[in-house]
């Protein structure tokens, strides 16, 4: 079927053909449906390697490993009976070219293309311990792995957690929820030391802790002891502990084997610009697995990993091969929610700043980072969802880059959304 959707950069020849989206995530999914709700005559196809149709996989280490939820949810389950829309599950892309715009599909079959957009996520990265492939060591990224990893835990018995990032602690207090005994093993000095501010990361800890779970700093696993099945986690300090279960949490890379091979430009993500455009014409990228190329062409530019950023790339995209042609600039936003503990971020990571607000309060305890007198990024805690009010009301003013001083951050009562209406 051919369409009227627009593409500047490679001609009419692109229009002709579906537009085929490799991954069925939530970057995939919601370019797919944009494109759907916006052009009747479109024609899409959406290939997933997983065997599920699109569903929101952030549960998979909350309400699916508690128990709460029997499967993670849906996203947009009515799309799946558009006759316009082609949804291939279990169907792996194995090779891209380029020049023909022609995909290898696993089973052999060529696939042509109108317009490809990669959005391949990202996968969980794994360790080179020897024992990593004993059975009882689970790796969190997709449901049939999330619901195998729930049923071993039904059985109790003691999880050990390799990382203390955002994923091994929402799995660390998933299965505390579940009665197991849990240790998190960290390499680092301190946890989730790539996305909070240490006084933020401490209080985390704390409650983790408050929680019965063990947190072990700055030690380094060796070797995963065992039979067929994971027995134990031996550690660079020579002592071992006995695991029923390990969950490698350390920690995912941008999917990019296919971009590589194609011969598209990939520096650690797929490197697009700010219209989603990867190095070859006709080719886009959206998700976990791209890398925006750096403004000033000085260090690298930013990557995301988290639900939100995907779905607003995805949604941006359909609305540019839909004729927009606009910018990319969305403040990336990002949350965890770990036993009553709320994390929420947003702009770049924020390791030190301006602190606003108590620990203690319903409203929680935001960072800011501050250069130049403007906002930077922002990084909160707080029991329950109070500190989205604060995350949520500095998005504006990093959009904006409003000028702001610390003093003004600081203090909970200015108002940070009228403050960035007022200076904009
Ligand atoms: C357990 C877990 C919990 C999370 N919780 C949160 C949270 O609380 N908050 C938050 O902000 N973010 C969270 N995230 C991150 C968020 O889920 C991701 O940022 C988001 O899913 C990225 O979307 P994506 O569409 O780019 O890629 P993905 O969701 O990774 O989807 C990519 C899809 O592409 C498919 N694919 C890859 N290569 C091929 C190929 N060659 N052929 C066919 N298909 C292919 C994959 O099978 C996959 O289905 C969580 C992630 C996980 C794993």
């Amino acid at each position: 079927m051919g369409s009227n959707l627009m593409d500047a950069t490679t001609g009419p020849d692109a229009a002709d053909g579906p537009v085929v989206i490799i991954g069925g995530g939530p970057a995939g999914a919601t370019l797919a449906r944009t494109l759907l709700a916006g052009e009747d005559d479109v024609s899409v196809v959406l290939l997933t390697a997983e065997p599920d149709a699109p569903y929101d996989r952030t549960h998979l280490s909350k309400s699916v490993l508690t128990g709460e939820r029997e499967a993670p949810p849906s996203l947009y389950p009515d799309d799946l009976d558009d006759p316009r829309l082609d949804l291939r599950t279990g169907t792996e892309v194995v090779a891209v070219d380029a020049a023909s715009r022609t995909l290898t599909l696993a089973d052999g079959d060529p696939l042509a293309c109108g317009r490809l957009v990669l959005a391949t996520g990202a996968s969980p990265r794994s360790l080179p311990l020897p024992g990593i492939e004993r059975s009882g060591v689970h790796l969190v990224r997709e449901r049939v792995a999330a619901l195998e990893l729930r049923d071993a835990l039904a059985g109790g018995g003691h999880l050990v957690v390799l990382g203390g990032g955002l994923i091994g602690l929402e799995v660390a207090a998933a299965a505390r929820q579940r009665g197991c005994e849990v240790t998190v093993l960290e390499v680092a000095a301190r946890l989730l030391g790539r996305v909070l501010p240490a006084i933020l990361a401490d209080h985390v800890q704390a409650v983790h802790r408050d929680h019965g779970t063990t947190i072990e700093l700055g030690v380094r696993p060796t070797e995963l002891t065992g039979e067929a099945r994971v027995a134990g986690v031996r550690l660079a300090d020579g002592r071992e502990l006995a695991a029923d279960h390990v969950v490698v949490a350390v920690g995912a890379a941008p999917r990019t084997q296919l971009a590589v091979d194609a011969g598209i430009e990939v520096e650690d993500g797929i490197l697009v610009d700010d219209r989603f455009r990867t190095s070859v014409p006709g080719i886009y990228a959206i998700g976990d697995a791209v890398r925006f190329r750096a403004c000033d062409g000085d260090g690298p530019g930013l990557r995301t990993e988290a639900w939100t950023p995907a779905l607003a790339m995805g949604q941006h995209l359909g609305r540019n091969l839909l004729g927009a042609d606009e910018a990319y600039a969305e403040v990336p936003w990002m949350w965890s929610d770990q036993h009553d503990l709320t994390i929420q971020a947003a702009g770049s990571p924020v390791l030190d700043g301006v602190q606003r607000g108590e620990l203690s309060a319903s409203t929680g305890m935001a960072v800011f980072g501050l250069a130049d007198g403007r906002v930077t990024g922002v990084a909160g805690v707080s029991e329950g969802r109070g500190i989205g009010r604060t995350v949520r009301g500095a998005m504006p003013m990093i959009a904006q880059a409003t000028p702001v001083t610390a003093d003004e951050l600081a203090d909970p009562d200015v108002d940070l959304r009228r403050l960035a209406r007022e200076r904009s």
